[in-house]
């Protein structure tokens, strides 16, 4: 099977880059944040998101389960309800850090990652995919842009969307989970030393997916 990593800062456009050239490929885009927000969904639900040994005896009464459409599109399952809109909140952004950080959680959604790897061409796209996931994926892509410009494509993307904020605020949020996610404790944002660097700093997104779809194709 083939297995691609794609891992990287939040803003760097991975989703949107790895879903465009998982469609033209014709692989599995997955998208493991998902499963991360999932569970934090679950910890919201049953008042637990601010307590660590509840979340983690809460995981022994969930199933969490990825599902795909015939045109490829990711949903995710909670006890099979279809959840996959219910995650997309700002709430639960924050929730899925936090839970991101536990180690239980993080071996819990392990296997369900690997199992999918194991069975598909995928392009899977996290924090710890080539780290710790997949450590066998080939290419392993660490997909970054400057903060500034990560920072000018979301303050674009929020005033779009009639929200109220400054680029300011926006590039120091950008900074600020930048450090958070290299710098914890568990899985830390990092490339490997296989790691192929894309940079998308100033690239439209067509250009950003045929960039990536060269590295594919010149690596596995
Ligand atoms: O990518 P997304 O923003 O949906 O991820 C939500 C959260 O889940 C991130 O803030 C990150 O901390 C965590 N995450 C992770 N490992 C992954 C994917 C996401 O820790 N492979």
């Amino acid at each position: 099977m083939i297995n691609v990593a794609i891992d990287g800062p939040a803003g760097a456009g991975k989703s949107t880059i790895a879903k465009g050239a998982a469609a033209k490929l014709g692989y599995i885009y997955v998208d493991t944040g998902a499963l991360y927000r999932t569970v934090a969904l679950s910890a919201v639900r049953n008042g637990v998101l601010d307590d660590t040994d509840k979340i983690v005896e809460m995981l022994g009464d969930i199933k969490v389960k990825l599902g795909f459409d015939d045109d490829g599109t990711q949903c995710v399952y909670l006890n099979g309800e279809d959840v996959s809109s219910l995650i997309r909140t700002p709430e639960i952004s924050m929730g899925a850090s936090k839970v991101s950080a536990i180690p239980q959680v993080r071996e819990f959604l392990l296997d369900l990652q690997r199992d999918i790897a194991k069975n598909n061409n995928v392009i899977m796209d996290g924090r710890d995919i080539a780290t710790a996931v997949l450590p066998n994926a080939k290419p392993k892509i660490f997909l970054t842009a400057t903060a500034e410009c990560r920072a000018q494509r979301r303050y674009k993307e929020l005033v779009e969307k009639g929200e109220n904020v400054t680029y300011e605020d926006v590039l120091a949020d950008v900074n600020q989970r930048d450090y958070q996610d290299s710098h914890r404790e568990i899985a830390p944002l990092k490339p490997t030393d296989e790691s192929i660097m894309a940079d998308t700093t100033g690239m439209i997104l067509e250009e950003s997916v045929e960039m990536i779809i060269n590295i594919i194709k010149e690596n596995i």
